[in-house]
């Protein structure tokens, strides 16, 4: 089969991102997630497969419902389709200094699919940036290694019972990952997605950082806010939201936060 004939699983394409890598970049989410977080903020993205759901009813003012029926989630694309809307956005990718990113969900359960579209990106002398949880076999991580400029890696939380809890894996084999990547020598930025009372305590930030000072490639940490607009998705997916609802941190918070990463030696953007 042709390689730009690969097929997969995406959920959203998303233009003009400016918080998944370096300038202006298009984002490919493919679906399917390993991971079973307490606070997932894209229950879309969890089923590997096409999903239909019912949408809740909402009403109007005048009690009017609206918005009944059904969506399919998720839809079956190859590499051709993808990149032709990739394609699209060059002048803006070569003039911000952009590219792709390939998030999801985890990107790296559709390996085959994440692969040749990277390789069909370098064709292209695009920027690829992957965003993994990094909970995937070393030779499945490995595969892409050569064709991405940059890896956002993202941590939640380092005590790995608690990992382990909230996340429903431990995470020894994405510590294990991220070491194998620096010594592969991939330029990594770690993220860290503060949710309340789970991963942005400065406990677990010191350990985060304290951590991954070990690492003098890993320079970079971003810290992101909590954003509730994932809170509204659950009912449609009949999820239940086990991390309670809460609000983004204050800016006194997100201050207070970046300094204590700082001072272990990072630089620290808010927001990526
Ligand atoms: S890793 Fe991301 S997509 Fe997967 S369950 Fe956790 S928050 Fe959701």
């Amino acid at each position: 089969m042709e390689i730009t004939q690969v097929k997969g699983i995406i959920f959203d394409l998303k233009k003009y991102a400016v918080h998944d890598g370096p300038g202006i970049r298009t984002t490919v989410f493919l679906k399917g997630c390993p991971l079973d977080c307490w606070w997932c903020h894209n229950p879309e993205s969890r089923e590997r497969h096409p999903q239909t759901v019912r949408r809740p009813v909402l009403q109007d003012a005048n009690g009017r419902s609206f918005q009944e029926g059904e969506e399919t989630i998720g839809w079956e694309v190859t590499v051709a389709e993808v990149l032709r809307e990739i394609e699209k956005d060059v002048i803006f990718y070569d003039r911000s200094g952009g590219g792709v990113t390939f998030s999801g969900g985890e990107p790296l359960l559709q390996i085959d699919f994440l692969e040749a579209l990277l390789q069909e990106c370098k064709t292209r002398d695009l920027h690829t940036t992957v965003d993994t949880t990094g909970y995937a076999s070393w030779e499945t991580l490995e595969r892409i290694v050569p064709l991405t400029d940059l890896f956002l890696y993202d941590l939640k939380l380092l005590d790995g019972k608690l990992h382990r809890k909230y996340t429903g894996v431990s995470n020894r084999l994405i510590l294990q990952n991220l070491e194998k990547l620096v010594q592969a020598g991939a330029k990594i930025i770690v993220r860290v997605a503060l949710i309340p009372g789970f991963t942005d305590s400065p406990e677990n930030l010191l350990q985060i950082a304290r951590y991954l000072k070990k690492f003098p490639a890993i320079r970079r940490i971003d810290l992101l806010p909590y954003n509730p607009i994932g809170e509204a998705k659950y009912p449609k997916f009949g999820m239940e939201l086990r991390a309670g609802k809460h609000k983004m941190q204050s800016e006194e918070q997100l201050e207070a936060l970046r300094q204590l990463v700082e001072q272990e030696g990072f630089a620290v953007r808010i927001g990526g």
